[in-house]
C-alpha cells in the first residue's frame, strides 16, 4: 500500500511537471516543494478514489492543491491547449 502511494505521488508529480514545466510558487516565485498526495473522498467518483496532488512552497509554505485525475484528462486530451503552447 506504501509502495503503491509512493507510486502515486511520482506519477502526479510528473504530471504536474509536463503540464506546468518550470512550475514555480505563485507567491515567492521559489521552485522546491514539499509534496503529499491525499485521497480526496468528496471528489471520489463512480471510477474510484480522488487524488490531490499537494504541493507546499519550501521558502514561504504557500500550499497549492491539484486534482490529479483532472490533471491527466488534461494532460491526456490533445485538444486542450498545454501551459507550454502559451
Ligand atoms: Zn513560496
Amino acid at each position: 500500500m506504501k509502495e503503491e502511494l509512493a507510486g502515486r505521488l511520482a506519477d502526479a508529480a510528473f504530471m504536474l511537471e509536463d503540464a506546468f514545466p518550470g512550475f514555480t510558487c505563485l507567491r515567492c516565485g521559489y521552485d522546491q516543494f514539499l509534496l503529499r498526495l491525499i485521497v480526496d473522498d468528496v471528489a471520489a467518483t463512480e471510477n474510484g478514489e480522488c487524488y490531490l496532488i499537494e504541493t507546499a512552497c519550501k521558502r514561504c509554505g504557500m500550499v497549492e492543491k491539484h486534482r490529479v485525475d483532472l490533471l491527466r484528462d488534461a494532460l491526456l486530451s490533445e485538444s486542450l491547449p498545454r501551459a507550454s503552447d502559451a
